[in-house]
């Protein structure tokens, strides 16, 4: 798949959560991308080179535009997508990497967190759009209800795909959970177990902070026997 690097204005910015931003740009007729794939950004800033690798968040089922989204830190790469305004220059380099799927395999389960759901949501609503047989169940983890990035988005495809299964857990343990009907703390050996009954026949796709992917490989290989080849990582790594 050839490598574009192209300069283009950004085309909308959609809100996801209070520090969680999707910017889109038009696609250019020629450029095509698997779901899950990453791009490199370049912002303008007054620091040369502010340039960061991004998961691609939209699916190329969807024409017209590629999306990718940010978590909005401190950081100047950050607050440069913060003050972004629609018709903005950004550079992009994609597409690139393979934390990809598009139906190779029967049953496949995705372990995210935070921000890490953004490649899944690529393949998701890839697999939803081209009614791919493949049995998907995600186990998304974030801190409370309002960092869970892609909720609206995921809940409508559980209503149309129904090969697909989501659970949320929710880690952190001072707030008061008592109408949360999700799962609650981190993601463990029995999350496992009880969720996915069947984890013996899938692939697992880690994505999302370095910490979470290093945990979550520890604990599927020493604590419940799936092999290395299994387990496919989009680790994100600070850059
Ligand atoms: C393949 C791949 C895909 C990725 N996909 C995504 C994605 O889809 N979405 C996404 O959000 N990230 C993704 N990442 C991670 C991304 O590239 C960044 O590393 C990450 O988002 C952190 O960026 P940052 O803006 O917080 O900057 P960083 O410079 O990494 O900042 C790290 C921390 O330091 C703090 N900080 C930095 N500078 C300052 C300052 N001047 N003052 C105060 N505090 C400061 C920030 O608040 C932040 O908490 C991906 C990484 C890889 C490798």
């Amino acid at each position: 798949m050839p490598v574009f690097e192209i300069e283009t204005p950004v085309s909308e910015i959609i809100e996801r959560t209070y520090n969680v931003k999707s910017f889109r740009f038009a696609s250019p007729t020629d450029a095509s991308y698997k779901p899950g794939q990453y791009l490199f950004i370049t912002v303008n800033s007054h620091r040369t080179g502010l340039t960061k690798p991004l998961s691609i968040s939209s699916s190329p089922t969807e024409k017209g535009f590629i999306e990718f989204t940010k978590k909005l830190t401190d950081s100047e790469f950050s607050r440069v997508l913060k003050e972004m305004k629609i018709g903005e220059q950004i550079k992009v380099k994609f597409p690139l990497g393979s934390f990809t799927f598009t139906g190779e395999y029967e049953k496949i389960a995705f372990l995210s967190g935070g921000i890490g759901i953004t490649p899944a949501m690529s393949i998701i609503k890839y697999a939803t759009d081209m009614k791919l047989k493949s049995s998907i169940v995600a186990i998304d983890s974030n801190s409370r209800i309002e960092d869970i990035v892609f909720k609206r988005e995921l809940d409508l495809m559980l209503k149309e795909n129904t090969n697909l299964r989501v659970i949320y857990t929710l880690t952190d343990s001072n707030r008061d959970l008592s109408n949360w009907q999700g799962c609650r703390g981190y993601v463990t050996r029995d999350t496992i177990k009880t969720n996915i009954p069947d984890y013996m026949e899938r692939r697992f796709y880690l994505c999302g902070p370095p910490l979470m992917v290093d945990a979550m490989t520890k604990l599927l290989m020493d604590e419940i026997n799936i092999k290395k080849e299994n387990i496919i990582l989009e680790n994100f790594f600070g850059y």
